[in-house]
């Protein structure tokens, strides 16, 4: 959301040009957005006054958003029929956070620009909600404290957990995925048991990392910035293996063909996770919103269509 709308709306709101209507339910956000204090009361007295300005706050967004001659960015349907746009779209831009170091969801094209699936992904997902998508390039440890604030959501490779879970909410989830081992070739690591002890890769904070430090006995973890860090350290020895996502275990694994295998990590006991979009918790406008969207990419067939540009290629 744009510094100058959320001004712009908390003059509206201060003037109280605008009546109430109907039931509010991005209360709290629209009012976080237009600069306003929350408290955190127990429902009551205050929430019914953050509760009236977020739902002129949306009625006067949608009206901008209308006036500007952007399609309609879908919302939550109100029982009096009107539509209820999160705070997030409301100002026609789309803030997305990822990190770009992680093929083939998401690197850095030859413009410089984050490229990807996911990147892809959350543009077609910008187009049907009639907002322009922008991304930002980040570290992938800082994503989700930075939903919010520097994002207004984060598509990632981002595997949904109750930890993050308790910062943000998730969209459906678009991709399965698995944390795959990378291994020197010849190497004798061949189950969970095997990694006990060993220097293992990780990106930081990412679930492989969670699986190294928490789940792996006396395990030595270097946790780096980029996968493929951990990935050139393993080629230089200074490393047991790597534990990273499937997709980008078998992009840099390729890269070093005779020299690294990427093994499956069912093999090592791992579970299946769910990619999914990361949105500001709460803001139930936008989860209906980016899963409303999901939903018609995978039913007119863009989403095969990336699948077979950037992921089966
Ligand atoms: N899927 C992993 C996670 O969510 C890794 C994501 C990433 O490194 N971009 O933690």
């Amino acid at each position: 959301m744009k510094k100058f709308t959320a001004l712009l709306l908390a003059a509206v709101l201060a003037t109280g040009l605008l009546t109430a209507c109907g039931n509010g339910g991005a209360g709290e956000n629209a009012a976080e957005n237009a600069g306003q204090e929350t408290t955190d009361t127990p429902d009551a007295a205050a929430g019914e006054d953050a509760q009236d300005s977020g739902e002129e706050n949306a009625d006067a967004q949608e009206d901008s958003a209308e006036a500007s001659g952007s399609e309609d960015a879908d919302g939550v349907d109100t029982q009096d029929g009107t539509e209820e746009v999160s705070p997030v779209l409301a100002d026609g831009k789309l803030t997305v956070g990822t990190n770009a170091e992680f093929p083939p969801f998401e690197f850095v094209g030859d413009d410089g620009e984050p490229d990807g699936f996911d990147v892809a992904l959350i543009k077609a997902i910008g187009e049907k909600l009639g907002v322009e998508v922008e991304m930002e390039n980040m570290e992938f440890d800082a994503l989700v404290a930075s939903i919010g604030s520097k994002i207004d959501i984060a598509i990632a490779g981002m595997t949904v957990s109750d930890e993050r879970k308790k910062s943000v909410d998730f969209s459906d989830p678009y991709y399965d995925a698995l944390q795959y081992v990378i291994l020197p070739e010849g190497s004798e690591i061949a189950t969970f048991d095997d990694l006990a002890g060993k220097t293992i890769g990780v990106q930081l904070g990412t679930t492989g990392d969670f699986i190294a430090s928490d789940d792996v006995d006396g395990a030595t973890v270097k946790q780096y910035n980029k996968g493929v860090d951990a990935v050139n350290d393993l080629v230089n020895g200074r490393l047991d293996c790597v534990i990273i996502d499937k997709n980008p275990a078998l992009v840099f694994a390729g890269k070093f063909e005779g020299q690294l295998t990427a093994v499956d990590g069912a093999q090592f006991g791992f579970e299946v996770e769910n990619y999914a979009i990361a949105i500001p918790k709460g803001d139930s406008a936008l989860l209906n919103a980016v899963n409303g969207a999901l939903k018609e990419i995978r039913e007119d067939g863009t989403f095969d269509e990336l699948v077979k540009t950037y992921i089966e290629n």
